[in-house]
């Protein structure tokens, strides 16, 4: 496995150019097939409002002040531009602020819904094993974490960096042939710092009542990225929920950006206008007073100047951190990237044929796990027969649960095959392999959605109500579920609801059952059914399986023995092999057999609790 070329490698922290270049363009590739204009409009926008800025508060102020100076313009000519300034600047800064608030966001949306969706897709093929390289793992999680804010980031530096560029060009040949003075009016700005304060607790205010949705979207992709959740979101349609419900979470977004989006819009324009203002006139005032009375500089230049010098000092200071960025960005995309490129071993084949149920066998099975040294399952061979029932037993570590993982191709035998009607089944379509299994898992856990949803595993309709109900009665559990507040429409959990019902231990278990029932696969797999189970309820739930399993090929793994003797066959493992294979009954005949061992030791301890209640 270490050798595999599928294997994600471990690369280093550093990057020659060549890739930094490579990775940030591919960003912006990202950006531009999910939402061409993107990266057109943030370009435009950057360049026009960069060359904009310079023409009104340092281009045109000048010439102005200077044609009045020189006795070239009337008073009137000079009020009505500079009238028509403040008016150009208006605009300006509230058509910028209203795109970075409305506009931006909007496109956002779409295009981090779609990098999302290529890794929630590319999460669920990747294979088991992955989960078990912890590189892998980091890139995974990263991947999850970072992909939208990075490729963002990306466009974000560009932009700033050609910012950088215009205003160094524009302002640099304007200084270079005027004087500098009037520094001091550049702390103009911090003085209206109040305002910004204002509109910091606005945004606070934003974030607050985005962080539900987020957390919600965060809750969504941990079940699409968790090693937990990563066998049921492969095997049913739980998915297909997840990701209804992720959707709906953009409109909630919507919502709280049209709340926020016009106060925010409304101060920040208040903040950077006033700003702005105050340091043109302060200045402006000011290079009259020196070009008037003192008569040392001209009116124009002054106030340029003072521009010009607020403007560079600013831009040149965020430079430094942007060209970082670039290679920071870099960093996060490559492992993005070799996250995306990751080639599953086990995947869905479109042109493989779509199995029928039919006879199971394992042949001279062996498996390790990745990274591990010994073999987990060594050599085992068994058949299932369809409409039988099958107990999987053995100590603890024996390899019965990994014989499942192998049974529905979440893992391929490292040695040996396993068929269908003899059939390799690696040859069959997955999906349709998969979709004769009905699986309730050892490790399983509700995910916080309706009790209908976690027994359909998937989206769910008014039709599938008796399915639902005649599920949860068959494991028992509906009379439980009918006082719950809104019955089976009762969400899991109470993260997102706090009408939300917690159910205990044993009551989650039958509600899995009650899944497993529901879906009523030819094939239904149950490893330890009972394990929070006390012993009447154990019974029952015994009961309800066989009777809801009829005619079906039943594979469980159990502790307790006592179930056993419902199977048709015991397989018995121990160490990885199958050291016995019969009947309960003749398994019993030899009484030194490691099943007649493991039996009545149960027994005696049965017993002896018994006594000791
Ligand atoms: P059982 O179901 O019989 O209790 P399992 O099949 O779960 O046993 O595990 C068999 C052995 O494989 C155990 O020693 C366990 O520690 C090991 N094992 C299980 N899963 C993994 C894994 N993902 N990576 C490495 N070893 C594992």
């Amino acid at each position: 496995m270490k050798k595999d070329k599928t294997k994600i490698e471990k690369k280093k922290d550093s990057l020659p150019l060549k890739d930094v270049i490579g990775h940030n363009l591919w960003a912006l590739r990202q950006i531009h097939s999910a939402s061409g204009g993107f990266i057109a409009i943030q370009l435009f926008t950057c360049i026009y409002f960069a060359v904009a800025e310079f023409i009104v508060d340092s281009w045109l102020l000048r010439h102005v002040l200077n044609r009045f100076q020189e006795g070239n313009a009337s008073a009137r000519e000079l009020v009505i531009t500079i009238a028509l300034i403040y008016a150009c600047h208006f605009v300006l800064w509230y058509v910028r602020n209203a795109v970075a608030n409305f506009v931006m966001p909007k496109m956002r949306v779409r295009i981090t819904s779609r990098i999302t969706k290529n890794l929630f897709e590319k999460s669920l093929a990747a294979d088991l094993a992955c989960y078990e390289d912890p590189d892998f793992y980091d890139k995974y999680v990263k991947a999850m974490d970072e992909a939208a804010s990075r490729i963002y980031g990306v466009l974000n530096t560009l932009c700033n960096l050609i910012e950088v560029i215009v205003m160094v060009l524009a302002n640099g040949i304007l200084l270079f042939t005027i004087d500098w003075y009037l520094v001091f009016f550049t702390a103009f700005p911090i003085f209206f710092g109040f305002l910004r304060k204002k509109e910091l607790a606005v945004y606070y205010r934003y974030v607050a009542d985005q962080k539900p949705i987020d957390r919600r979207k965060q809750y969504i992709r941990r079940t699409f990225y968790l090693n937990e959740y990563a066998k049921e979101m492969r095997l049913t349609d739980m998915q297909d929920s997840q990701v209804q419900t992720f959707r709906g979470l953009y409109g909630d977004y919507k919502k709280v950006l049209r709340k926020h989006g016009p106060l925010r819009t409304f101060l920040g324009f208040i903040g950077e206008f006033s700003g702005d203002v105050i340091t043109s006139v302060g200045a402006a005032v000011y290079a009259v007073y020196l070009a008037v009375v003192k008569k040392s500089i001209l009116i124009g230049d002054c106030a340029v100047t003072i521009n010009a010098i607020s403007q560079l000092g600013w831009v040149l200071n965020r430079s430094v951190t942007d060209f970082a960025g670039f290679t920071e960005h870099a960093l996060y995309i490559r492992d993005m990237r070799d996250f995306l490129d990751y080639d599953p071993k086990i995947k869905e084949d479109p042109e493989a044929p779509v199995p029928t149920p039919g006879v199971i066998c394992f042949e001279n099975v062996s498996f390790t796990y990745f990274g591990a040294k010994d073999k987990v399952l060594d050599n085992v061979s068994f058949t299932l027969e369809p409409g039988k029932r099958f107990a999987l037993v053995g100590c603890n570590g024996a390899g019965k649960t990994t014989i499942v993982k192998l049974l529905l191709r979440l893992y391929d035998p490292t040695e040996g095959r396993i068929t269908l009607d003899g059939v390799d089944i690696r040859t069959l379509r997955l999906s349709g392999y998969r979709a004769l299994f009905s699986v309730m898992f050892q490790d399983y856990k509700c995910l916080s959605m309706t009790v209908a949803e976690n027994v359909m595993q998937g989206p769910t309709s008014a039709q599938d109500r008796p399915t639902v109900e005649h599920a949860l009665r068959e494991s028992g559990v509906f009379d439980k579920i009918e006082t719950l507040p809104q019955g089976i429409d009762t969400t899991l959990t109470k993260e997102f609801d706090p009408e939300g019902a917690v159910l205990s231990g044993g009551e989650t278990q039958k509600v899995q059952l009650a899944a497993v029932f529901a879906k009523n696969a030819p094939v239904a797999i149950l490893d330890e059914p009972s394990s929070a189970l006390d012993p009447i309820a154990e019974y029952k739930v015994f009961e309800s399986m066989i009777r809801a399993t009829s005619g079906k090929l039943v594979l469980f793994i159990s502790h307790r023995l006592s179930s056993a003797v419902l199977a048709d066959t015991v397989l018995v493992m121990e160490k990885g092999k199958l050291v016995q294979c019969g009947s309960h009954k003749e398994l019993l005949a030899d009484s030194h057999s490691p099943y007649a061992e493991m039996f009545n030791r149960q027994a005696e301890n049965y017993f002896s609790e018994e006594v000791e209640a």
